[in-house]
């Protein structure tokens, strides 16, 4: 017999619940959630889901409005996230998503022809050299000085604690590259990837990026993103997918309370209150909601840890043109408002005949936080009519906004110290979630990387459990 044997199905319940065999206990159905209790139900032990909304995928999912589907915001991943492309492969999605077949990106510019970045088929870090060399919203000058950035860039050791310490904007100036230079490129592509501008991002997480995405292997960059809504992905196949490996998934149902001895107190929408107990609990709950569940002096100690990581927004304006206006899958922006704009009518589901559904994503979205949709709406038609001539005729048939004050923890300098790891002191309770320790910034990989993480810590509690016994 093992230990494993004496705490599988053991159930703690208040008069009325239902008893729950678990072993396993994950807490949280975003894709940290989602890795987590796959990899522990590939591993063989008996896991429950318990996630507050009534759909799995977190803040990387769809939602209704009308007959439209509608995504909580625009996400792209990059050939080099093998975590979140594994998950997608294990979900039997992998063919719901398109992946350039070499990064590709149109740089849209008021009053100038489009510029454009596209790798060659050449060996990093050849891949980007024609395309950086006619990059001419960069000067010669801002040309020439890459290279040697870019070489030291690649020098640098995203663990050290002293280039985490640095803001990557700080670091681009001592290293050549003028404010035209950061706009141009740096920001262009950082900003959406680290959710913070150069100078509010850690050197350390932005080096992280570029390396990987940029400067590793030459496909590393290529860029990908769901041709389907994100809840055919994160919610529709995930439930078949955990289903399949018999993995329980509560719905409506939020943690309240998690004791030091595993018990982990919900809710159901019924406010019914049962408590499940198991062997081990995986926490993918956001870091402060996990601050007010976990017990002392684990919870406290996140608290303080959540509160100097702090939160970055981002806000999604949606517009549906009567006809088609942008020519391209995605372009980014240039001297313009408009960050990255993306065309999501294949997600939109209830579009009329021959429009077009265009989703502007803005990153580090601080100042537009307080405005009000409608001036959204019409500041990002306006601007688009700047970018686009075909917007300029095209007249405008719904327009709405999405916000997520919340979308991912600040990046700053100094904050790889406040990311917690996924094993904590309390025996058989590991840590996922974007804001734990990846080494990434709060991405998709980051949060699949973190409960694959999390689970590897429980399934080790368990077999030590099992050898102990
Ligand atoms: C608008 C937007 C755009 C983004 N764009 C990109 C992008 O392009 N590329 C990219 O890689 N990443 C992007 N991200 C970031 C990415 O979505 C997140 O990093 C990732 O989805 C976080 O997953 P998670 O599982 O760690 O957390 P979450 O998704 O926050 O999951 C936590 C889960 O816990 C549940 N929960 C909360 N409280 C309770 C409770 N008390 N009881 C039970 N359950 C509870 C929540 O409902 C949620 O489902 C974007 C995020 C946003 C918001």
């Amino acid at each position: 017999m093992t230990f494993v044997g004496t705490f599988v199905g053991t159930f703690v319940g208040t008069p009325g619940g239902t008893p729950v065999g678990t072993s396993v206990v994950v807490l949280g159905g975003g894709l940290a959630g989602l890795a987590a209790a796959l990899r522990c139900a590939d591993a063989g032990h008996e896991v429950t889901l318990v996630e507050r909304r009534a759909r799995l995928g977190g803040l990387a999912g769809s939602f209704r409005r009308g007959d439209a589907t509608v995504d909580t915001g625009q996400h792209v991943f990059l050939r080099c996230c093998t975590a979140y492309r594994g998950l997608l492969d294990r979900l039997g999605v992998a063919g719901s998503v398109t992946l350039q077949d070499r990064l590709d990106v149109t740089v849209l510019r008021p009053d100038a022809r489009p510029a454009r970045l596209r790798r060659d088929r050449l060996p990093a870090p050849w891949h980007l050299g024609r395309a950086l060399l006619r990059y001419d919203p960069l000067s010669w000058r801002d040309r020439l000085a890459l290279p040697r950035a870019a070489a030291a860039l690649r020098r640098l050791d995203p663990a050290d604690v002293a280039v985490d310490a640095r803001s990557f904007g700080d670091w681009l100036r001592d290293h050549g590259q003028g404010p035209a230079a950061v706009r141009a490129l740096w920001d262009l592509i950082g900003t959406p990837t680290l959710n913070a501008r150069a100078d509010d991002a850690s050197l350390a997480l932005a080096a992280t990026v570029f390396r990987l995405g940029l400067l590793s292997d030459a496909g590393a960059a290529d860029i990908g993103w769901a041709a389907v809504p994100l809840g055919a992905l994160h919610d529709t196949a995930a439930r078949r997918a955990l289903e399949d490996a018999g993995v329980r998934v509560r719905l409506g149902t939020t943690v309240l309370d998690v004791g030091a001895d595993r018990r982990v107190t919900v809710a159901g929408r019924d406010r019914r209150r049962d408590v499940l107990h198991a062997d081990a609990v995986v926490c993918a709950l956001p870091a402060e909601v996990a601050a007010s569940v976990l017990p002392a002096p684990l919870g406290p100690r996140l608290a303080a840890s959540a509160d100097a990581l702090g939160a970055s927004p981002i806000v999604d304006v949606h517009l549906v043109w009567d006809r088609p206006v942008l020519p391209v899958p995605f372009a980014a922006g240039l001297d313009t408002e408009v960050q990255w704009v993306f065309d999501r009518s294949a997600a939109h589901g209830a579009l009329p005949e021959g429009a077009q559904y265009l989703v502007v994503s803005l990153s580090a979205a601080d100042a537009y936080l307080p405005v009000g949709a409608t001036a959204l709406v019409e500041r990002f038609r306006a601007e688009l009519a700047r970018l686009l001539p075909g917007a300029r005729e095209a007249r405008l048939l719904d327009g709405f906004v999405t916000r997520e004050p919340r979308a991912t923890f600040r990046p700053a300098p100094g904050t790889a110290a406040r990311r917690p790891v996924a094993r904590t002191a309390l025996p058989g309770l590991a840590l996922a979630g974007a804001w734990t320790d990846t080494g990434w910034p709060a991405t998709m990989e980051g949060a699949v990387r973190s409960g694959e993480a999390a689970a590897a810590v429980v399934s080790h509690h368990r077999d030590r459990a099992e050898v102990a016994a």
